[in-house]
């Protein structure tokens, strides 16, 4: 199912791991509901066990319907491999205990996705594995971080709070230069924006459950690696029992079908209403990487092919609590809720002042971070101005 390598990557999410002839012509890959297969032989069973089977021998070990569905998500990004899991999170998880064993050492980026920072705090630091956090923008410097025992170097580019973009390609080579591994968050620019094999990451991570299941319905996570790493990472999967439900399965090849267009209109809508809040006499900086006021934004435009539908607006002043019921508790389309990359829009406010350790986080005034969905945009900048007129 490998495709003509000359296809653009929109191409690619439509038809990879799709094999109509092989199913009765159906046009999208069947999923099965499954614990226990069956075998009619000795022979087969036998042979299952030894794992020369070509076919899955138990539910767990998921069926054509995952390997067709990890195929694709690994050609669209120019991974070798790629395993799927049952949230973004345990992606991370997963990927980080499989390479860092004890006595190893951690350099992770200030502006990791919280979850993330909790499982190093928590569970890495239980199996004496050693932690740093370093500074998003550090590039090159990196190199004066990496000890003998750093393993992994984490990166999450650009952080999905703060938005700093990072050198990656400076970062990949201080790492490999001393024998260190690059894991990279790649879900907010998508295997559309930024091809992570193309600038020599190890691991990129995706939480399929923002772009990929795009409908705000299914929770799901990707591992895409190299040939070399995977072995590594899949025995440890296999160890921690992951497995990716069936219906999730089924929602999240869909929604790859249609990702594209979904990213693209919320990448147009996203920077429109940001330039928009640019403007507003409330707003100091708008956070997004394809606008000036983003650290990194340079490097975006180096690096990235496009940008999404999140970003972060710090306004001028600091809002009290009346305020800040006021600005939120009525907005109409924007609804506060965790997550992104669904259809509808949303907000949180920015509470990124109690997480850093290396870079206190410091905002001039209260900060949100927004995420465009496909409302039509005059809609949207309609409920943030009505917004900033009740503060
Ligand atoms: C949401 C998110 C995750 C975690 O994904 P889940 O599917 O929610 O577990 C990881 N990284 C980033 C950047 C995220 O936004």
């Amino acid at each position: 199912m490998t495709h003509n390598k000359k296809h653009h990557p929109e191409t690619v999410a439509i038809h990879a791991g799709r094999a109509p002839h092989e199913h009765e012509g159906v046009v999208n890959p069947p999923v099965y509901h499954v614990s226990t297969i069956l075998f009619d032989t000795y022979d087969e069973f036998m042979k299952a066990e030894s794992g020369t089977l070509p076919t899955s021998t138990y539910g767990r070990h998921g069926t054509e319907s995952n390997r067709s569905f990890e195929a694709a998500l690994a050609e669209l990004e120019g991974a070798d491999k790629c395993l799927l899991t049952t949230s973004g999170l345990s992606a991370i998880s997963i990927t980080l205990f499989a390479l860092l064993s004890p006595g190893d050492h951690l350099l992770i980026s200030d502006s990791v996705y919280s979850p993330t920072r909790f499982f190093c705090e928590h569970e890495l630091k239980r199996a004496n594995i050693e932690v740093e956090y370093y500074d998003p923008l550090i590039g090159a410097g990196i190199e004066k971080l990496i000890k003998p025992n750093t393993k992994v170097i984490y990166t999450e580019s650009p952080g999905s709070l703060t938005f700093e973009v990072q050198d990656i390609p400076a970062i990949v080579k201080a790492a490999h230069a001393k024998g260190a591994l690059v894991v990279l968050d790649n879900t907010w620019a998508t295997p559309f924006y930024f091809r992570a094999f193309d600038f020599g990451v190890d691991v990129s991570i995706h939480s399929a459950t923002k772009y990929i299941g795009g409908h705000s319905d299914l929770m799901m996570g990707v591992i895409n690696t190299t040939e070399k790493l995977y072995s590594t990472i899949k025995r440890c999967y296999k160890n921690f029992g992951m497995a990716v439900g069936p219906d999730d399965l089924y929602l999240a090849q869909r929604g790859l079908r249609t990702m594209m267009l979904r990213v693209r209109q919320q990448e147009q809508t996203a920077l429109e209403i940001a330039k928009w809040l640019k403007t507003q006499p409330q707003v100091s900086r708008v956070l997004h990487p394809a606008l000036p006021d983003c650290p990194g934004h340079d490097l975006w435009k180096r690096d990235f092919k496009g940008s999404t539908g999140l970003f972060s607006v710090i306004l001028k002043d600091k809002l009290s609590t009346e305020q800040l019921n006021a600005f939120l508790n009525k907005m109409e389309l924007f609804k506060m809720g965790y997550s992104w990359g669904g259809y509808e829009s949303l907000i949180i406010p920015l509470l990124a002042e109690k997480i850093r350790t290396v870079n206190k986080w410091q905002a001039e005034g209260s900060g949100f971070r927004i995420f465009c969905g496909m409302e039509n945009i005059d809609d949207l900048k309609a409920d943030l101005e009505v917004a900033f007129a009740r503060i």
